[in-house]
């Protein structure tokens, strides 16, 4: 089986990708800790090409890449791509989110998600970008996921990210969309590279 590496160091994102990524004819390998990109792109789509293709240029395989974040209507779309890199911790970053909103009525947010797929030889085969709209709550609710998970509330599930079950968050979240939405893609590119 040819090898897919998974190009992202999050082991929160890693895990999520790693269950969309079951059942493929691919053997998954870890990006190795050392290979860091940075993420120099001005769109989620430019940054998860930008991963996928470094990182199958580095190592010579085919790569998977996501960049995701949250972007928050009061705070003109901030922490956006800079959300991973808005505190040092999930706890620094949720409360400095949340100070920055303070009492604002307006809670209106939403997650994107871009993944990016790039082949052996670094050309990029496949991209999307899906978004998951909510609203960030005043304080977290929730012990599972990860990252801005316990702040994010879901009107249509009544429940934040951190508190649904991992099957209901892939079904609506940003990643799951965009994974839904580009693994048939996918599985035809494998057919006819293995075909
Ligand atoms: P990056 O894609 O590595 O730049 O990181 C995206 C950042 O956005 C993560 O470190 C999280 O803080 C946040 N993020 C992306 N997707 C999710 C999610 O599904 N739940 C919670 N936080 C997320």
């Amino acid at each position: 089986m040819q090898k897919l590496v998974v190009a992202t160091g999050n082991p929160g994102k890693l895990n999520e990708m790693q269950e969309y990524l079951t059942g493929l004819p691919w053997e998954l390998e870890l990006k190795p800790k050392e290979l860091d990109i940075e993420e120099t792109g001005t769109t989620f789509v430019a940054n998860a090409r930008l991963k996928a293709s470094e990182v199958a240029k580095a190592l010579g395989k085919w790569s998977i890449a996501d960049d995701s974040g949250l972007a928050v209507n009061a705070l003109d779309g901030a922490p956006g791509l800079y959300s991973s890199r808005y505190g040092k911790t999930d706890e620094d970053r949720i409360g400095r989110l949340l100070r920055e909103l303070g009492n604002t009525e307006d809670r209106k947010a939403k997650f994107i998600c871009a993944i990016a797929i790039a082949n052996h030889e670094c050309k990029i085969d496949l991209q999307t970008e899906c978004i998951c709209a909510g609203e960030i709550l005043t304080s977290p609710s929730g012990n599972g996921g990860f990252g801005y998970d316990p702040v994010f509330y879901v009107p249509g599930e009544d429940q934040t990210f951190a508190e649904m079950s991992p099957e209901t968050k892939s079904r609506i979240s940003h990643r799951g969309i965009a994974f839904a939405q580009l693994m048939p893609e996918f599985k035809k590119l494998t057919a006819n590279r293995h075909g």
